[in-house]
């Protein structure tokens, strides 16, 4: 039936007069490059993202058309967040740790007609700039002045009049947004994000069984908006209204600390790495840092380690492990405890915080294992397929990419996972990191986190090795904590205690670091290639 409702299209620009007319005054604050602090208000941010619509629109910018960034978190990056939409283009996100090959790829499969650039991350800009075709560049800094041939992104929004700005109509399925996944096989391919699909994204994070961010937070992402637009929250945020502390280049475990005493952050969000830096310091300095009572610490990503988990409850902060995808916005899963658990062991409900969760609203799930899919009994295992508003429906001009997508609409994720009675999603591992010896499967993901709980271990990788009786076997590579020491022998008795024969390593390899990919997650493919024989060689 037509006409029972309103027709009202869910868009950024109706996100952006909420938070100006409700939460002008409300503060947005970012860290400088040289460490100063810069505050504003959203009003302002408003305002100048008004005139960035303005500008580019005059630079010949138009709808649909792709812009890019390549910066930190930070005021200015927001003003792109939605002044790039305003004008009806689309904001492009380029991650500055990615190699001159990539971003040169990405730039110009997507297209990207300006790009928008940090003035430190200029560096960065040179290492593809003679392999791509940008129309203009526009450097960001406090300075109205670019190098030759580039423009001023100050000087740019103080030449522009904001009341030429006329408030286009957006149709709330237009695209908005783009990113890049992290390829970690192949190259990277770019996923578009629609205007809706931001704007439910950004309701289903606020929604107190999720992430819960509410006007009272003060909410600090550590993630950066080039990772999936930091996971969505710099528009959750100025939908419900949280005050916004951005940490620029400085992800330190020192600065990070700081802002939380400071500025009295209640919320964070980031990958395991950057909290397991925070711990340590914490650990090594207890009365250092003051934070905010029951601080709260979204963790996604890769796998929150328990021992993470219960570290952070020792000084009253909490971990939220959350799971998502650049394909899915990138919200999937929280692992709040639900009330069923309350009586469950201590034991019982950190193994559930510690895993993936149960999906968002609007977020349906399924997992498909060798015979079909699989009971939700916690122990099958099988491939998690995902569906929803947010989840994308195919990959931008990427052909041959359609496998990932099913017949009946399911997007599969390439997790694989088992789904307990409660509906909490536990990720046991990627398809093509499982360890399958002897036609059973192993997961990595399980003998990595138990890992990382002995007490000398730092971080633990687990691969799959040729092996000449089994196919592959399961390898781990680790790294010890600083002064610590153990072997490879101990590691594996440790582990003897928690998994079945079968499952334990064949033989431990001691790196100095493993590797990461631009995203932070272990680079299990540099470990395959250098470790993947390692086992024949001992046969
Ligand atoms: P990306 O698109 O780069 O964000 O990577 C998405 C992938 O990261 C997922 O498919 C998972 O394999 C992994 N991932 C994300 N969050 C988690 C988590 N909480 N635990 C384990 N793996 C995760």
């Amino acid at each position: 039936m037509k006409g029972l409702m309103m027709e009202f299209q869910l868009t950024l620009p109706v996100v952006l007069r909420r938070a100006e007319t409700l939460f002008a005054d409300k503060p947005v604050i970012s860290r400088l490059p040289d460490k100063s602090i810069h505050r504003y208000t959203y009003g302002e941010m408003a305002e100048r993202a008004r005139r960035l619509a303005v500008a580019l629109g005059s630079l010949g910018v138009a709808p649909g058309d792709r812009v890019a960034t390549l910066a930190w978190n930070g005021y200015q990056h927001l003003e792109a967040y939605f002044g790039i939409p305003l004008s009806g283009a689309i904001l492009h996100t380029l991650n500055p740790r990615l190699s001159g090959d990539d971003l040169a790829y990405i730039v110009s499969n997507a297209g990207d007609s300006v790009l928008l650039v940090d003035e430190t991350l200029l560096p960065v800009y040179e290492k593809f700039k003679d392999r791509v075709r940008l129309e203009h560049v526009i450097v960001m800094s406090q300075k109205t002045e670019a190098p030759a041939g580039l423009k001023s992104y100050e000087r740019l929004l103080a030449d522009t009049d904001p009341r030429s700005y006329r408030e286009r109509s957006v149709d709330e399925n237009d695209a908005a947004a783009m990113c890049y996944s992290s390829g970690t096989t192949g190259r990277p391919k770019g996923v578009l994000y629609s205007h809706r699909a931001l704007v439910l994204h950004s309701i289903g994070e606020a929604m107190v069984d999720t992430l819960g961010v509410s006007e009272r937070d003060v909410l600090l992402p550590v993630v950066p908006m080039f990772h999936v637009n930091a996971w969505g929250l710099p528009y959750t945020c100025a939908l419900v209204g949280a005050t916004l502390v951005f940490p620029g280049p400085h992800l330190d475990a020192e600065s990070v600390l700081e802002l939380f005493e400071k500025e009295r952050v209640t919320l964070a969000a980031g990958v395991p790495t950057v909290w397991l830096g925070i711990l340590t310091a914490l650990e090594k300095e207890p009365d250092r840092w003051k934070t905010q009572a029951g601080l709260r610490m979204v963790v996604g990503g890769s796998a929150a380690p328990l021992s993470m988990i219960k570290g952070f409850d020792r000084h009253g902060m909490r971990i939220i492990h959350a799971w998502g995808m650049t394909e899915t916005t990138p919200l999937g899963s929280v692992s709040n405890l639900v009330s069923g658990l309350a009586n469950a062991s201590d034991d019982a409900r950190y193994a559930t915080r510690a895993k993936q969760g149960i999906p968002s609203a609007l977020f349906e799930i399924r997992a498909r294992g060798e015979s079909g899919l699989i009971p939700w009994d916690d122990t099958a295992m099988g491939e998690l397929e995902v569906r929803g508003p947010w989840v994308a429906a195919s990959y931008y001009n990427a052909p041959g990419s359609d496998d990932r997508f099913t017949g009946d609409g399911w997007f599969k994720t390439g997790d694989i996972v088992s789904i307990d009675r409660h509906g909490y999603i536990e990720i046991k591992d990627r398809t093509k990191d499982l360890v399958k010896s002897g036609g059973e499967w192993i997961s990595t993901v399980a003998l990595e986190n138990a890992l990382m709980g002995h007490p000398a271990v730092a971080e633990a990788a687990v691969i799959a090795a040729n092996h000449p009786k089994w196919q592959e076997r399961p390898l781990a590579i680790v790294t010890l904590k600083k002064d610590k020491t153990a072997t490879a022998e101990e590691l594996i008795a440790f582990l003897a205690t928690q998994f079945p024969k079968w499952w334990l390593p064949d033989a431990v390899e001691f790196v100095d670091a493993i590797p990461r990919t631009a995203t932070g997650k272990f680079y299990k493919m540099a470990l395959r290639d250098r470790f993947k024989d390692a086992l024949l060689a001992k046969a």
